[in-house]
């Protein structure tokens, strides 16, 4: 199977509890700048100081901060990898793919969850995450739908884009992701 991927799809989509349950089961490094951002937060730590107003917002933290942590996760790793809530924007996207060169890896697949806006709300709304409130919800899905939703273009041009249908209970969207990536 591949053993570098990236989980691509708007918030509430599932994105997290498919990357840790196929992380899990195949080994891999499970990425999620969302949990490693929110750990900062908990922790109290000068960076999660810096994170926590703009994602109590649901606006996108910056580049370099994210990109810090990615590089310093990605950089002490050497086998499979998962990541999941980024990139978030072009330039994101760019920057990753100048730390991959640097590292002799690349990119396999991109999967992208997809989910209609009503059934996205609902989730988000269930889920009771501080940032998980009417308002910041509706924020977030316009910062994706401005930002980065042109991420699926550019890796559909790029022919590594895997579209997949984000309705329906965990275990039906594992066993469609799973048939996704048998080869
Ligand atoms: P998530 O758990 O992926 O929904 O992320 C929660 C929040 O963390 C987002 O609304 C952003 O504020 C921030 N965040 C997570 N990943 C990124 C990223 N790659 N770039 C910028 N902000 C991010």
């Amino acid at each position: 199977m591949k053993q570098r991927l990236l989980f691509l799809g708007p918030p509430g989509a599932g994105k997290g509890t498919q990357a840790q349950r196929l992380a899990a089961s195949e080994g891999l490094l499970h990425l999620s700048t969302g949990d490693l951002l929110r750990a900062e937060v908990q922790a109290a730590t000068p960076l999660g100081q810096e994170a926590e107003a703009v994602m109590a917002r649901g606006e996108l933290v910056s580049d370099a901060l994210v990109l810090a942590i990615v590089r310093s996760r990605l950089e002490q790793h050497s086998g499979g990898w998962l990541l999941d809530g980024f990139p978030r924007n072009l330039a994101q996207a760019e920057a990753l793919d100048g730390l991959l060169s640097s590292l002799n890896q690349r990119i396999e697949r991109v999967i992208l969850l997809e989910l209609d806006d009503a059934v996205l709300i609902q989730r988000l709304l269930g889920r009771g995450r501080a940032d998980d409130n009417a308002e910041v919800i509706a924020n977030r899905l316009v910062v994706y739908r401005q930002q980065t939703a042109p991420l699926v273009d550019h890796y559909e041009a790029l022919g590594l884009l895997s579209r997949l249908d984000g309705a329906g209970s965990i275990e039906a969207i594992e066993a469609r992701l799973a048939a996704l990536l048998v080869d």
